[in-house]
């Protein structure tokens, strides 16, 4: 028996044998040719790509029949990188430079791309890179003529072990029979990741090694609730998981009941629960978990494209389709988050010493008003098909506000002379996620419309933790006394100014804290769509008046330890069911 420890990106428990996923190497040879053979490689690249393409539709059509959105979006998204003109131009440039097979040019285009991608910190950009990793193999498969590695028609259900799964083996592989995923690379935010949440896969990713030491037919045990594969388990430990697989099933079952309930508390307040999203593709999870709305869309995902800018018809595009999708419900839109943690190459972001309290989100935006300006543009002209909200990032203070406000309405001056058609009343808020920010609330909410407290920066700032900081992950604390304070000052000021507040950090989707923020009276939870279920079973079975005793309890107390253990003795007199 051997245990590994991942991260947890789907969750769930599988219990069964392995299958080793092994996608065939390819050799990439290396020659010169010559300057008259460079149109000839140049038509080899074309022919494959044509090829490749072919291929991808007919992996749609496949998957057509069970219809999973996202990743028909996903296949189209590959059809779109393959044929990039830009992507052509660059083969072009460097077939004509180095002269070499095409082959070799294209590895070495992509692995710059991926280089550049590499270059953020953000997992999200980061884990781009596989889908194009993905894409280019196809191309070269057909360049080689070799036949691509698939998970279509597995004899029997097993549990997928592999290196690195690509996005479009877990598009085209046989669901019915994959029971569990675990994979030595990948993070929660890999695209293998979200359709592994989607099609409720349990996955396990980042394991390292495992695919080097799991032999085909080893037995398994994937928990994805926590993150663990056991190998070869001792009957013990089997029996021990086969019994709390069971008792998951059914949590999860009774969960999806909640699906077309309301969030509404014991005694009748209604509280809006939203979903995170941070690609279009995850719209379809979102409805199917039964969100009332998104409540933070981060606009990140499209400044993904190393070397190119979004532009704001393509921008609009994006907006308009999950507004679209949406039907009406409300949809928050985060102006760019870029800088800090999340650099993208191509934005001319110079190295900095301390990018965390860097030139980064709105600081950024500020300073590049004709950047912030095209997707200002591009959300006022999205507005028309669907219910938008506008937000910014990172304020810290009141200049910042009025500085956002007045080139938002020099992009309306300008849609207004074009004589394109907006939406004239889009509510505006902005994130508090700096405590400066927090402590005057008071002065903010005079400004916007509403406040979404992002506590993933918000404990940053406030306890001075790098989020991101695995050494003293320990201190990154929700229930510090200091945290609560400021969320708590920030829904006081929201309130008194009459404008809704919302959470769209990872502290609103903890179960353990969903009763403090009923208790402050926090108007709107949003998290990602997995997690909707489990928190509103919990405000379901919770009446504001206990939650506003337990606050007035907790906040008399001195440390988050003694908060933390104070929730779950609460909760587990309070709830006839356990949380996971
Ligand atoms: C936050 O800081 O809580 C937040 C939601 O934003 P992000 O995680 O994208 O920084
Ligand atoms: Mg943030």
């Amino acid at each position: 028996m051997k245990e590994f420890h991942g991260i947890m990106a789907s969750p769930g428990i599988a219990v069964g044998e392995a299958y080793i996923f092994k996608q065939i190497e390819l050799s990439i040879p290396k020659y010169s040719i010559k300057t008259e053979d460079v149109k000839k490689e140049m038509d080899r690249f074309d022919s494959a790509v044509e090829k490749a393409t072919v291929e991808v539709e007919n992996l749609k059509s496949a998957v057509n029949d069970n219809a999973h959105g996202r990743e028909l979006e996903l296949l189209d998204s590959h059809i779109l990188m393959m044929n990039d003109p830009e992507l052509k131009k660059q083969i072009n440039v460097s077939l004509n430079d180095q002269k070499r097979n095409v082959e070799w040019i294209l590895i070495q285009v992509i692995e710059d791309m991926i280089a550049q991608l590499k270059l953020s910190r953000d997992e999200y950009l980061n884990e781009r890179s596989m889908d194009i990793r993905d894409m280019s193999n196809r191309i070269l498969n057909q360049l080689l003529y070799q036949e691509q590695a698939s998970l279509t028609g597995l004899e029997k259900p097993c549990i997928v072990v592999t290196h690195n799964l690509m996005p479009s083996d877990a598009i085209g592989m046989d669901k019915d029979k994959v029971l569990g995923i675990a994979t030595d690379a990948g993070g929660k935010t890999s695209h293998t990741a979200i359709l592994a949440r989607s099609l409720e896969i349990p996955a396990v990713l980042g394991l390292m090694d495992i695919s080097r030491y799991v032999k085909d037919g080893d037995k398994i045990i994937l928990d994805g609730n926590s993150g663990k594969v056991i190998v070869n388990p001792d009957k013990k430990t089997r029996s021990v998981y086969l019994n709390t697989k069971e008792k998951w099933e059914k949590h999860e079952k009774d969960l999806l009941q909640l699906n077309r309930l309301a969030a509404e508390t014991k005694d009748g307040k209604l509280i809006n629960l939203e979903a995170n999203i941070e690609i279009p593709e995850e719209v379809n999870s979102v409805i199917f978990h039964g969100a009332d709305g998104i409540g933070l869309f981060r606009s990140e995902f499209l400044y993904i494209q190393p070397n190119k800018f979004p532009d704001e018809e393509e921008q609009c595009r994006a907006y308009k389709s999950v507004l679209e999708s949406l039907k009406g419900k409300s949809v928050t839109i985060r102006t760019l988050d870029l800088g800090g943690d999340k650099q993208v190459p191509g934005l001319n972001m110079t190295e900095e010493k301390n990018p965390i309290l860097g030139w980064r989100a709105i600081r950024y935006c500020l300073s590049q008003p004709d950047i912030f300006k095209i997707q200002l543009r591009a959300l006022l002209r999205a507005s028309v098909h669907g219910n938008l909200k506008i937000m910014f990032p990172m304020i810290s203070g009141v200049e910042e506000v009025e500085h956002s406000l007045e080139i938002y309405e020099t992009a309306k001056k300008e849609l207004k002379a074009e004589g394109i058609e907006f939406n004239e009343n889009i509510p505006i808020g902005i994130m508090i996620e700096i405590p400066s920010a927090a402590v005057t609330t008071d002065i903010l909410a005079k400004k916007v419309d509403f406040f979404s407290i992002g506590t993933n920066d918000l404990i940053q700032y406030t306890i001075a933790v790098d989020r991101g900081n695995e050494r003293i992950a320990y201190l990154y604390e929700p229930f510090h006394p200091g945290v609560l304070r400021l969320i708590q000052l920030t829904i006081e000021n929201g309130h008194k100014q009459g404008i809704p507040v919302g959470m769209c950090g990872e502290m609103a989707s903890n179960p353990l804290a969903t009763v403090i923020l009923l208790g402050m009276g926090l108007d709107e939870f949003s998290m990602s769509s997995i997690s909707i279920p489990e928190i509103k079973r919990i405000i379901r079975s919770t009446a504001i008046l206990d939650a506003e005793e337990v606050v007035g309890n907790i906040m008399e107390m001195k440390s988050y330890s003694e908060i933390t253990k104070y929730l779950k003795n609460w909760m587990r007199e309070y709830f006839d069911f356990e949380t996971y």
